[in-house]
């Protein structure tokens, strides 16, 4: 049963095969034998998942329909959760129990879907390996000795290893394509403000933004569906209608124009992924795809400018982790100085106190300009390459990260050795695109994604050449051994 997809299980629901309680069951008891191995859940929420199923075959026997209507998910933990602990990772809000859901939440639930849980991430959504949690590094279920991605790297354990057919994630810098590359699944970031960012707990706000992580191009359509749509209450949402995605999977390849920067093919790409990439290629062009080389000049620049944006936007969105409102808070403050220092210093842990420190020196007075304001003005460069490149093409192909999962511990001592491995994904993220990575293969029994990025609000089309790959190739379908 735990091998299903979002579809196959929606099918098997309609066709009462078997219940939504039924499959929560055979999931939740799969995560409790298997996940220790992985550390990829740090909440079980067993007797609200048994609810939501229940509940969700009720609706189906009165007549309700819908693809996520008794579907098993997970959200990663900076989604809130009502009256469940919303961790993010992080020291600073394990006694956290959000007081709302979050808009993806609670849209979610209202489709029908069941929350198995709330899964394990990278401290405050800041790293790429999942190895920051205050609640211990998530393994990667191909190799348990090697990292998963971050930060969402539990959402992605957990379904590459058959927890659970899909799960929630965010991405600012990568943080949902890299995981899915890593982890063999496929995963999308969305344009933008195409999903609500109410109740998801901000990292880089401008960067930020909700999406699915699935095995298949099918399923996330599925998942973005449930989550995609204009919020009132996010004043960056963006008031476009919602396609419908899954109907937009079955457009022919017949001419599309995918659009290959020679700049993502320099030193330090591992040259066997470049082989899978050129591999994907061929296959793309089989099926119609037109292959044209393009440039983007200034991402070379992309890395330092969100190094820069991304700590600038988090040292604001963290000052309110204060000891007074919020979680952690230091026993017996001197003053109310000793009670901000000692409550920061013990909630944050290493890598979030450096960002802190990072965003507030680049925000100071005498700095503003020479480094907020200047990576401000590379981000435009960043969009203006991409608005050109879509001038010529109707997507970008790529790798979605210059080398497999490395090993755990083995960026440990030096930040800006993982920093660098963001190279291809960030760029979507500053000029607000929306990319998504697809299995292209694997590197030493490690999976390898490639990139798919496309214009403002193109995620039909990016789903569509990955299910159109997808029903052309089986790398997604390959399951890691002892899952
Ligand atoms: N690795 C990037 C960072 O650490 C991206 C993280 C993310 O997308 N949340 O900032």
């Amino acid at each position: 049963m735990h091998q299903m997809t979002l579809a196959e299980i929606a099918r098997g629901l309609a066709d009462k095969k078997f219940s939504s309680e039924e499959l929560t069951k055979v999931l939740l008891a799969r995560i409790t034998q298997l996940d220790p191995q992985l550390n990829s859940f740090i909440s079980l929420t067993e007797e609200l998942a048994l609810e939501q199923a229940k509940a969700a075959d009720v609706r189906r026997a009165n007549g309700e329909s819908g693809a996520l209507l008794g579907a098993p998910i997970a959200h990663k933990d900076l989604f809130c959760t009502q009256g469940i602990r919303t961790s993010c990772g992080s020291k600073m809000l394990d006694n956290f129990k959000a007081p709302y859901d979050a808009t993806v939440v609670a849209k979610l639930a209202a489709a029908g879907a069941v929350t198995l849980g709330k899964t394990n991430m990278d401290e405050f959504a800041m790293g790429s390996a999942n190895e920051s949690s205050w609640y211990g590094a998530v393994k990667n279920p191909w190799n348990l000795e090697h990292v998963p991605g971050g930060s969402s790297g539990g959402s992605a354990a957990a379904v590459a290893a058959r927890l659970l057919p899909a799960a929630t994630a965010t991405d600012t810098g990568g943080s949902i394509r890299q995981p899915a590359a890593f982890t063999n699944l496929t995963g999308l970031k969305p344009t933008y403000g195409r999903v609500s960012r109410w109740g998801m707990i901000a990292y880089a706000s401008s960067l930020d933004q909700g999406g699915p992580l699935a095995r298949t191009a099918e399923d996330c359509a599925i998942l973005l569906q449930g989550m995609a749509g204009f919020d009132q209450n996010d004043s960056t949402s963006i008031d476009e209608p919602v396609p419908d995605y899954s109907a937009s999977l079955g457009d022919s390849l017949q001419g599309l124009r995918i659009g290959v920067p020679k700049e993502y093919f320099s030193a330090g790409l591992d040259p066997r992924i470049a082989e899978l990439i050129q591999n994907s290629i061929k296959e793309l062009q089989k099926l119609g795809a037109v292959i044209k080389e393009i440039s983007l000049p200034n991402m070379q620049h992309a890395i330092p400018a969100y190094y820069v944006i991304a700590p600038a936007e988090a040292s604001s969105n963290l000052s309110r982790f204060d000891g007074v409102r919020f979680g952690h808070r230091c026993e017996q403050p001197k003053d109310l100085i000793d009670l901000y220092k000692r409550s920061r210093g013990e909630g944050f842990g290493p890598e979030v106190q450096r960002r802190i420190m990072v965003g507030a020196y680049a925000l100071s007075a005498g700095y503003y300009d020479a480094y907020y304001l200047k990576a401000q003005k590379i981000r435009r460069l960043v969009k203006n390459d991409f608005m050109a490149a879509f001038n010529e093409v109707d997507i970008i192909l790529g790798p979605t990260t210059p080398n497999p999962a490395w090993k755990l511990g083995a960026k440990n001592s030096d930040p800006v050795a993982a920093y660098l491995e963001d190279v291809y994904t960030i760029t979507a993220n500053l000029a607000g695109l929306p990319g998504l990575s697809m299995p292209a293969g694997f590197v030493d029994g490690l999976p390898v994604g490639v990139q798919l990025l496309a214009p403002y609000f193109q995620e039909g089309r990016l789903l569509n050449v990955a299910h159109q790959y997808q029903l052309n190739t089986d790398w997604h379908t390959r399951t890691p051994t002892g899952f």
